[in-house]
């Protein structure tokens, strides 16, 4: 069948298979070694991570396996995604420890992503909670592993995109809430520097991140809207609907230019006329604001969209956002949504993405000169000792890969270790050289 990532962008004939119990899903792996294959969730990773010419999905294995209430730790296959864990838990007064901006991914696809949510400041990201996976290896049959046993599995599974072997279950902590509301603070900040300075300053609030208007960067370069959150204790435990609207087919490419995104952005930044708003809001729009619109990825049109993710070490971030945002300035290419955030101490998983200091996201439409542009960012980004967001990539080279993750040839060694070479291989790994 026809398969892309979230960014439709590219999209291949693949082979899926749906293997239905664990032992089903080491027979396949173990299947035909000529054919590269790569586990998959909900697709929502942006690139190429999760296509290959086979596919395994872990669409069946959504099973909640144990909850202990009274410590929130929660077992499940890999394949339940955040919206079923939402459905059953926040009723009951618990919430995932760290949550992307959807809650379409799987459990599977958040650990191999190693994700980060508007928390990671001070809490770290997805797999700083996950205390035990069970994973599917080719040359090792099934293992248990965790930061004691296995632990080279565990930290080269943890972020590892998929190449290690398909995770079968993990064991984490959800946390305790009071509400299904967020007490949300809205700050105006004028320019980048005012707006890192507002992160600084709220650093001990449990939310935070930036929408940037990327489009007045010649008047106020980094004007943007700081939403800061943290979980009310009052108005209730009802989770959200399902989206009523969605974006029935591609939409035309003309509609997302220059001009239209300047508005929207114009817009959306004047709309919050105060300085400092308070608004309690539901977590349903504070943490999934896009997962309203369903396929929202039709609005760039049928060429599709990629989303560049960079994050800069603490001491480069300010030179370094501004160098990105003056070169963004000078460039034809309009960028439609960019989303900025404070990250917390990495952790010591090989392939993991954050970094201590800031991440800027910056969502392109798909024309000729975008990945020249991304090149060109590649190497500011690299001059200022920071990397790319795997999940979010589609063009990133070897070279700047093995230049900004230091721990790549002994993620590679793991992968040797556990016959993982011999079968995993997605597009990503493929041009990346893993
Ligand atoms: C609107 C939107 C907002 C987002 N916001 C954020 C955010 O705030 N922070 C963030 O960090 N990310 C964010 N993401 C990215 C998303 O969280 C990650 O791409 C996540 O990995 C997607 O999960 P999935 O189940 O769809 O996995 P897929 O996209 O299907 O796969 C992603 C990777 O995980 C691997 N994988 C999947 N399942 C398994 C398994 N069982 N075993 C081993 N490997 C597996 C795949 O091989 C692939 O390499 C966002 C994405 C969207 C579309």
């Amino acid at each position: 069948m026809e398969l892309s990532g979230w960014g439709k962008y590219p999209t291949i004939n693949a082979e899926v298979l749906h293997p239905l119990t664990p032992e089903d899903v080491l027979r396949r792996l173990r299947g035909n070694l000529q054919h590269p294959l790569i586990p998959r969730g909900l697709g929502r990773s942006y690139g190429d991570s999760s296509l290959a010419p086979q596919v395994i999905s872990t669409r069946y294995l959504d099973h909640l396996l144990r909850f202990d209430a009274s410590s929130g730790r929660l077992t499940c296959s890999a394949g339940v995604s955040f919206a079923d864990i939402l459905s059953v838990f926040l009723p009951r007064g618990w919430f995932p420890p760290v949550t992307p901006g959807t809650k379409f991914v799987t459990v599977g696809g958040a650990i191999a992503s190693d994700i980060h949510g508007k928390n990671h400041h001070l809490e770290g990201s997805f797999t700083d909670h996950v205390s035990r996976l069970k994973i599917a290896t080719v040359s090792e049959g099934i293992v248990e592993c965790s930061r004691e046993q296995h632990p080279e599995l565990f930290y080269a599974t943890c972020g590892g995109m998929g190449l290690t072997g398909v995770i079968l279950e993990a064991t984490f902590g959800l946390k305790p809430i009071g509400s299904a509301y967020i007490d949300a603070t809205l700050l105006k900040a004028a320019t980048l520097a005012e707006t890192l300075e507002l992160f600084a300053l709220h650093q001990h609030v449990p939310y935070s991140v930036a929408w940037m208007d990327c489009l007045s960067l010649g008047r106020s370069p980094g004007r943007s809207v700081v939403i800061l959150g943290e979980h009310a204790d009052q108005g209730g435990l009802t989770p959200g609907k399902r989206p009523r609207l969605v974006v029935p087919v591609d939409m035309p490419s003309f509609m997302l230019n220059r001009s239209t995104l300047r508005a929207f952005n114009a817009l959306y930044y004047n709309r919050v006329r105060k300085k400092r708003t308070d608004r309690r809001l539901h977590y349903e729009p504070f943490f999934y604001a896009l997962d309203g619109l369903r396929h929202w990825n039709r609005l760039y049109g049928q060429r599709g969209f990629t989303q560049y993710q960079l994050v800069l070490p603490q001491e480069a971030s300010l030179e370094g956002l501004r160098t990105v945002l003056e070169r963004l300035a000078a460039s034809r290419h309009s960028c439609a949504l960019a989303v900025l955030k404070a990250f917390g101490k990495g952790n010591a998983n090989y392939l993991s993405f954050p970094l201590e200091g800031c991440t800027l996201a910056l969502d392109f439409r798909l024309e000729a000169g975008v990945f020249e542009l991304l090149n060109e960012l590649d190497r500011i980004v690299l001059d200022h000792g920071g990397r790319v967001y795997l999940t979010k990539d589609v063009r990133l080279s070897a070279a700047m890969f093995q230049r900004s993750y230091p721990k790549w040839q002994a993620f590679l060694q793991v992968r040797k270790a556990y016959g993982a070479d011999q079968r995993l291989h997605s597009l990503q790994s493929q041009r990346l050289g893993l």
